[in-house]
């Protein structure tokens, strides 16, 4: 399929009352599966050692009840990949686990650094040696680094802010302290909850939904967040440094209809895009669906604000994962179908308004498109509830280079022609932040417009 990827999720707990923590990280870990699907993990730390275990594969694979059972802890960290920097192999699952001068270390990490190559030839000549081919390497290096001149790991993370450039929302799992952080631009969410006597954080908040915690907030940009036995603390030194540039997409895309970001539920923006689309790009029609998972709310946004009646257009396999598919037209083809087959019962005969959140290469939408037709749909109305590509992503998402964007190409008439829609309508950049009302939050955008913060 032709989707774009979110590189990766976090998750961390702290709870001196437990040592059964690994088992809470492991269901936060699953529902944040759809954030990275190539490998996981999850460390534990017990009277100040840590013990880990990680693998390629999604968690339900990975991990079995002898595995957790074998992590006992009061703290935990826990990630899954989807890797766009460094290699794909075992080596660059994290957490990452490293022993220093003060100890041990385990980090999670989500996004990207703009400056890696800089520091890591800096490191280079003063000795280093790296086992993976991940920035995290590069992020836990620096706050080692910093860690000997500095009194606590806190003051290290918060000196290392000061070096790091880019994308980043960590979990830190120190031989006594749980410590989160966002980059000073916080392009990535991470957010924190309250789970009986102990604190959890997470990439997302549906992930406190499935271990019954009570969220709390989101982490404000260049905010750390310290857990120990004495409570929860901040440090806000670097908060206010950057002008916040919060991902975008993760209301369109990467992030889970049930997961609030920056206190606004992404369901509710994703359906309030679609009924800016039907406002920008009316069109006469029988039906109105969108494409599962992520076009669904935006579907039913643009059928609320046209009137124009939901009705499925998709039944989505449920069990179908990351299937490897050829690159070959007809193989693309059953790859699409395998995945989603058109409910011909609602499709045949109708002028139906397919909604989805992208288009990016324009293969798969063409092959959607092509299966509503030989389901018998009269007309094919594509409506997709963000701007259109023109720029890749360094901050963490696997958004392609310009010559891979089919907006980067084609004028929106070729796109329409390519894709063998009857109409084609973006949601426009002017009305896309207004898919987060009421926020006093500021966004990056920069696929859309190259306005890159870095
Ligand atoms: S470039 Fe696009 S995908 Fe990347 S962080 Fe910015 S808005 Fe998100």
């Amino acid at each position: 399929m032709d989707k774009l990827h979110e590189e990766c999720g976090v998750f961390g707990i702290f709870d001196m009352t437990r040592d059964d923590v690994a088992q809470t990280a492991y269901y936060g870990l699953v529902s944040l599966q759809h954030r990275g699907q190539e490998s996981c993990g999850i460390a534990v730390n017990k009277d100040r050692d840590i013990y880990h275990y990680k693998d390629l594969g999604l968690v339900n694979d990975v991990f079995n009840n002898k595995i957790l059972d074998s992590l006992q802890g009061n703290m935990a960290v826990g990630h899954v990949r989807y890797g766009t920097t460094g290699g794909k192999g075992r080596e660059n699952a994290q957490p990452l686990v490293l022993r220093y001068l003060k100890g041990n270390l385990a980090i999670v990490h989500n996004g990207n650094l703009r400056n890696t190559d800089e520091l890591k030839t800096e490191y280079e000549r003063t000795g280093a040696i790296y086992q993976t081919t991940s920035d995290t390497e590069i992020v836990a290096y620096t706050i080692a680094r910093q860690r000997a001149q500095s009194k606590s790991i806190e003051e290290a993370i918060e000196r290392s802010m000061s070096i790091l450039k880019g994308a980043y929302s960590l979990i830190v799992m120190s031989p006594q302290k749980l410590i989160a952080a966002k980059d000073p631009w916080g392009f990535r969410p991470l957010c924190m909850g309250k789970l009986n006597d102990g604190y959890v954080f997470a990439s997302e908040s549906c992930a406190f939904d499935a271990i019954g915690a009570e969220y709390i907030r989101e982490l404000e940009p260049g905010e750390i967040v310290i857990a120990d036995k004495n409570g929860i603390r901040e440090i806000k030194a670097a908060c206010g440094r950057e002008k916040e540039k919060l991902c975008i997409f993760e209301y369109i895309y990467f992030s889970r209809p049930d997961s609030k970001i920056g206190g606004q539920l992404v369901y509710e923006s994703r359906k309030l895009a679609g009924r800016i689309l039907a406002k920008e790009h009316p069109v006469e029609a029988d039906i109105v669906f969108g494409v599962p998972d992520s076009g669904v709310a935006s579907g039913m946004g643009y059928s609320v604000e046209s009137g124009i009646p939901y009705e499925d257009g998709f039944v989505k396999s449920r069990y179908i994962g990351r299937t490897f598919i050829k690159p070959n037209q007809i193989d693309r083809e059953i790859g699409v179908r395998m995945k989603l087959n058109p409910l011909k019962t609602n499709i045949e005969g109708k002028r139906v308004v397919m909604v989805d959140d992208s288009i990016v290469r324009g293969t798969t939408c063409a092959i959607i498109v092509k299966l509503l037709r030989k389901a018998g749909a009269k007309e094919v109305h594509v409506r997709i509830s963000s701007p259109p590509f023109l720029w890749p992503c360094y901050f963490g998402t696997d958004i392609p280079s310009r010559d891979a964007l089919i907006a980067n190409k084609l004028s929106l008439e070729e796109i329409r022609k390519f894709i063998d829609a009857d109409s084609l309508g973006y949601l426009s950049i002017e009305n896309l932040n207004a898919i987060v009302p009421n926020s006093d939050r500021t966004f990056c955008n920069a696929c859309f417009t190259g306005d890159y913060a870095i």
